[in-house]
Parts: structure tokens; C-alpha cells; sequence
């Protein structure tokens, strides 16, 4: 039988004597990267991508956005969510379910070629910047919906990255996302190890009911409690709330959440109809105990809860940023973004990183997704930075 042109492309430059590649970190890294160019050749993935943009994907690669765009409306959101937009006039909300194909056969065919993981070195996958999982539709080319489960099982079954997950809830009477969430759940006890944390969001910042949102919050613990049982160590509870010199602290600050929390976990008694001993993380003063990193952060719509002078000077430090970006050649900006910042893929294959301050930069960079040419909303950023 003929060997594929890739293949014996690999073979005659692959040099596995001396590195196990299989598990080396960042593999591409390890290789000459110009005499593997051309092994990606017929992957519809990478169809307009060199080896060299497949490498600089792969450093920190961490969001896979499945959906943009939130239902939930928190005030206090770094990415200052808007809704799902409209598919009218070529733009998109959800990734097409093909284009999620594509995605996941591209880099295991790869894979399968280069004899390793190009991904390999990435801890976690993220699925999503500015969306809340349970509510997405996924759909396909003929117009069928399908879930984040199926989303996350497509994934997990091909690239073997373990995900980093958080819901907030979702409403109360959204049959679809419930199921959703129970099939997640259920996923996630299946299969352990496809899930690196589980969270669910609980803060003073929410929009609307304050009975509502408890219920809500509550429900969606129960749905997912198996994941907070004793002895499994990927569930958490991700509590945030204001400093005591915010703006409206007296409403938002660790007294009214702790109290917050008591009433979701009253509701959770009540829902559950069990002691909850065997869900320590989940007890109040667990969950409540304070510590520094569970202050919202000086970004986005969260700025509106900082006193001026804290957000003037936040703003000052980005702008800095911004300017000493603008100010590197293109080649530095290259070096400089491989090294630093994480790589994310919009839902229409568009790249774009994320600074370690949580700036956007884009990129022109894009993956040959069916829907490349739709339009996606832009993902916002405090302060803008040059194209690269
Ligand atoms: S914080 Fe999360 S759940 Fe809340 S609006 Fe933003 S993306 Fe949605």
C-alpha cells in the first residue's frame, strides 16, 4: 500500500531516537519546524495555516468558544457580556457543529501524522469567553441543536484535554439547559478525568429576583452535586464580592454574600432533602471563608463597583500596555504574544490572545472554519490593542 505523501514526509524528517516527543511539552517546539512544513497539507482545518501558525496556536492554547454571548446579565462581568446575538444578516452566536468537526478531526489527524499531540503542554481547555453553557444550541449545517455534552464528549473523545468549566445557573424553566446539565453531569462521573475544575458562580452582582437568583443558583448545585461530593476534588464553589471600600459594598460586600449563600444552601437542604455531610465544600463556612482572591477584579463592567482613582489608575496601567505593544515590531509583538499570552479561537476560527492582564489582541490569523466568513461579535477588552 502507497504511504500517504504526509507520512513519509514525517518519516524522513522525524528524528524519535533521541526525544520522545509523546510526551514533551509544546512537542512542536521540539522539532524543525520547516522541514515538517507541508505535513498539515489536505486537513481542511489548515488549509490557508503554515506548520509555524499551527505551532503558535498550539503555546497556551485555551479557549474553544462553542457559544458568545450570555443570557445571565451579571453587572459585575469582565467581559461586559451582551446577549446571543441574532443569526440574521451572517452573523453567528454558536459555533457550527461541523466547524466543532473539523476542529476536533484536524488536530487529532495531525496528530495521528506527526506521531504526537501537537496540544500536548496546555493543562485545560476552556469552552467559552463571554457565554453560560447549559442554555447553548449548537447547530448544525440541516438546522438540528446540539448540546454542550455532545459538544464536550466530541472533544474530550479526540483531544483528550481536560476542561475547566463555569455555570452560574441558568433559568429556572429552560427544559434544554437542564437536560443539558444533567448530562454533563453524568459525563463528567463517567469520565473523571475529562474534567479539570467544575464551578459554579455565586455572587451579590446578579441582575434581577434576589428569590429567583437563589433558587436558580441552588438548582443548579443540585443538578451538578455528585461533582462536590467528599473526596472529589473538582468541584468548587467560586464566590465573589466587593472590597469594603467599593462602590455599593454595603449590598455587595462579604457580610450580604455570606448571607447570600446561606439562603442558597437553606434552599439546597430543602430541595435535596438530605444533611449535605457528605458535601463539606459545600458548607457555608467553607465556602464563605474570606480570602483576597475572592474581590471581583478592577475589569469591565466590574469597574463600576471601584472607586475612581482605583479605575483611573487601572486604566493608566493598560493604556501603558497598549502603548508598549503598539511600539514592537511586528517580530517582537510575534516572540512577545508566543511566549505570553493564551490563544483562543472565536466561534467563526478567528484567533485571538489574551494577555495575562485579560486584554484582547487580535490577530489575522484564522482557522478554515465553514463559517469563517460569518460574522461574530468582537470579544471586549478594557483597552485596545494593534491587530497582529
Ligand atoms: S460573568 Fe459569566 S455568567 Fe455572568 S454575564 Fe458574564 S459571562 Fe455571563
Amino acid at each position: 500500500m502507497n504511504e500517504q505523501p504526509s507520512i513519509a514526509l514525517r518519516n524522513k524528517h522525524l528524528n524519535l531516537k533521541n526525544l520522545d516527543l509523546s510526551s514533551a511539552e509544546f512537542p512542536l517546539e521540539h522539532i524543525d519546524i520547516n522541514k515538517y512544513e507541508g505535513i498539515q497539507k489536505d486537513i481542511p482545518l489548515f488549509e490557508n495555516n503554515s506548520l509555524q501558525d499551527i505551532k503558535f496556536i498550539s503555546k497556551w492554547f485555551q479557549v474553544l468558544n462553542l457559544a458568545r454571548g450570555c443570557t445571565q446579565r451579571c453587572s459585575f462581568c469582565i467581559r461586559c457580556s451582551e446577549y446571543p446575538v441574532k443569526e440574521v444578516d451572517n452573523k453567528i452566536s454558536t459555533i457550527l457543529w461541523e466547524d466543532l468537526i473539523r476542529f476536533t478531526d484536524g488536530f487529532s489527524s495531525l496528530g495521528e501524522r506527526l506521531g504526537f499531540n501537537p496540544l500536548k503542554g496546555n493543562s485545560h481547555l476552556v469552552l467559552f469567553e463571554d457565554a453560560n453553557l447549559p442554555d447553548a444550541r449548537i447547530k448544525d449545517i440541516n438546522g438540528q441543536i446540539h448540546n454542550t455534552r455532545e459538544c464536550i464528549e466530541q472533544v474530550w473523545n479526540k483531544l483528550r484535554m481536560p476542561f475547566i468549566l463555569v455555570t452560574s445557573g441558568w433559568f429556572l424553566n429552560d427544559n434544554f439547559a437542564q437536560s443539558t446539565a444533567e448530562e454533563i453531569c453524568n459525563f463528567m462521573v463517567k469520565n473523571p478525568t475529562s474534567i479539570k475544575e467544575f464551578g459554579i458562580s455565586v455572587n451579590p452582582f446578579y441582575m434581577g429576583d434576589r428569590d429567583y437568583y437563589t433558587s436558580k443558583v441552588a438548582n443548579a448545585i443540585k443538578t451538578f452535586l455528585p461533582i462536590f461530593k467528599n473526596g472529589n476534588e473538582q468541584g468548587v464553589i467560586l464566590i465573589k464580592y466587593n472590597r469594603p471600600n467599593g462602590v455599593k459594598a454595603e449590598t455587595t460586600g462579604i457580610e450580604e454574600t455570606t448571607k447570600l449563600y446561606n439562603e442558597i444552601y437553606s434552599k439546597l437542604k430543602d430541595m435535596t432533602a438530605c444533611s449535605l455531610d457528605d458535601f463539606e465544600i459545600l458548607k457555608p463556612e467553607n465556602v464563605t471563608r474570606h480570602s483576597d482572591d475572592k474581590y471581583i477584579l478592577n475589569r469591565g463592567n466590574a469597574r463600576n463597583y471601584f472607586q475612581q482613582d482605583e479605575v483611573e489608575k487601572y486604566n493608566k496601567q493598560i493604556q501603558e500596555e497598549s502603548e508598549k505593544w503598539s511600539k514592537m515590531s511586528q517580530t517582537e509583538k510575534y516572540a512577545h504574544a508566543y511566549e505570553n499570552t493564551t490563544k483562543n479561537i472565536n466561534i467563526d476560527g478567528k484567533i485571538y490572545l489574551v494577555t495575562p492582564s485579560e486584554q484582547v489582541i487580535n490577530t489575522k490569523l484564522s482557522l478554515n472554519y465553514i463559517n469563517k466568513n460569518k460574522i461574530a461579535a468582537p470579544v471586549y477588552s478594557d483597552a485596545e490593542f494593534d491587530t497582529l
